[in-house]
């Protein structure tokens, strides 16, 4: 047996319970084939591989807190420090019902590759919480916001570990959390967070970043295939910030936005999702707190909602986008893109894609760019404002926009590269696994047995 599937059986085994984390090893594990085959002996005897699979550290812990009627809540916070290799971990935290450990461990496991092809020096982590933020009060976000982080402070830190926004997690939930960190600690540590207000620390242009940072991936991708964004039509999933700034570059670079959605259901706007008014409904909609899309279609009265359905059976997209959640592309959802005749899927939310539907599309020939490149433009921005943070500065949003701009056009290169080097084909997924691999790789043997 191979060594790859050595240690795939062995994952697989330790980790039954948990099939989001499994999906993304398996995908990453088997990419990465002709590199463990090159380097077989050194790696197994080192464990490389048994020890990326397995988290540093994972942190467990109660969260009470008391909402508006007096009563106690209690959900269950984690935290997973899944590699400092190449620096401190780094990761958001999602807040969402269905988070359990098993989320956390795919999270931070793809993160670690996302970190490593942003060039920056910054490891894997990521965490959360079970708690739903739908319908809950400021004051009830607040008090859990406080409770998570009278936790959490004690495992993070500027050059330990610093989380930022994810699902559910935005400017509003990290200045909570920032306050309560400042005040336990009685330190101003700018950087153990990212994704702050701007009268705090916050970097400019991080709020548009991970958005920002798919379109400029996917402008790369179109223009290495003699292709540009110029007057394309793309449909894309979701409303929330990856959406909103999806919607906005898309627009900028003259491609047209035809579609975003909800868990309710999605919607066409034939004129495009390209006017201010426009994005500043889906921030109301985002802060609607009801999660839903429909009252789009209500203000916007040339918009259609389609209830209970997702983008991808949209016919008329040149370029599919899904910026919600993960598995949202299924199989049968990858045979309704690849009917429609469209060339590029390019991912903006973590792992959008099945691993059946990835290689669906792909076997018929649609180029797909990972979410690990398309969207750590995020990230890389959160890396930008630790900077800003440690060199008591601030950066003009031109100086962080311009080095987002070069570090995604430098990813889409790495990876095409990666994958020309090892399979001879121009195949993103493939090289994104290998040239986030070879840099943590490097570092953890060069570290010794940690
Ligand atoms: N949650 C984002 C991601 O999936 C951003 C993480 C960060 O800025 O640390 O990459």
């Amino acid at each position: 047996m191979s060594y790859v599937d050595e240690v795939l059986a062995k994952v697989k085994e330790k980790n039954a319970g948990e099939p989001e984390f499994l999906q993304t090893v398996d995908e990453v594990l088997n990419s990465l084939r002709p590199v463990i085959e090159a380097n077989e002996e050194k790696y197994k005897k080192q464990a490389l591989l048994e020890r990326l699979c397995e988290p540093e550290r994972q942190i467990k812990f109660r969260v009470p807190w008391v909402d508006d009627n007096g009563q106690v809540q209690v959900n269950t916070g984690y935290r997973v420090q899944f590699n400092s290799a190449i620096g401190p971990y780094k990761g958001g935290l999602r807040f969402a019902p269905n988070v359990y450990i098993g989320i956390i461990k795919f999270l931070g496991f793809e993160q670690i590759f996302k970190n490593s092809l942003t060039g920056l020096p910054i490891g894997g982590g990521k965490g959360g919480s079970d708690f739903d933020p739908n319908g809950k009060s400021d004051a009830e976000i607040m008090r859990f916001c406080q409770s998570f982080m009278t936790e959490l402070y004690r495992h993070i830190g500027p050059e330990t570990d610093v989380p930022a926004g994810d699902m559910g997690v935005g400017a509003r939930e990290i200045g909570y959390m920032f306050g309560q960190y400042k005040r336990i600690t009685d330190r101003f540590d700018g950087g153990v967070l990212t994704g702050k207000g701007l009268t705090y620390g916050g970097a400019l242009g991080r709020a548009e970043a991970t958005g920002y940072g798919i379109v400029w991936y996917a402008e790369e991708m179109l223009k290495y295939n003699g292709d540009s964004l110029e007057g394309k039509r793309v449909a894309i999933s979701g409303f929330g910030n990856v959406a909103w700034g999806t919607a906005k570059k898309l627009t900028d670079l003259g491609a047209k936005c035809v579609t975003i959605s909800g868990p309710d259901g999605y919607i066409i706007d034939e004129d495009g999702v390209n006017t201010e008014e426009k994005w500043q409904c889906m921030l109301d909609l985002r802060n609607s707190g009801q999660n839903i899309v429909a009252p789009y279609a209500e203000r916007f009265p040339n918009a259609k909602f389609i209830a209970g359905k997702k983008p991808w059976e949209y016919a008329d997209a040149d370029l599919y986008i899904p910026c919600a959640t993960q598995n949202e592309i299924r199989i049968e959802d990858a045979k309704a893109i690849v009917a429609s005749g469209t060339k590029y899927v390019c991912e903006g939310s973590n792992m959008p894609t099945t691993n059946e539907a990835l290689e669906y599309l792909q076997s018929n020939g649609v180029i797909v760019g990972p979410a690990k490149a398309a969207n750590a433009g995020g990230v890389a921005t959160s890396c930008i404002e630790m900077g800003q943070n440690a060199g008591k500065t601030v950066f003009s949003a031109e100086q962080v926009l311009d080095q987002l701009h070069s570090i995604m056009v430098n990813i889409h290169k790495a990876c095409a590269d990666a994958s020309m080097k090892y399979y001879g084909e121009y195949d993103l997924v493939k090289g994104a696994n290998i040239a986030g691999f070879e840099k943590v790789a490097d570092a953890m043997m060069a570290q010794g047995v940690v």
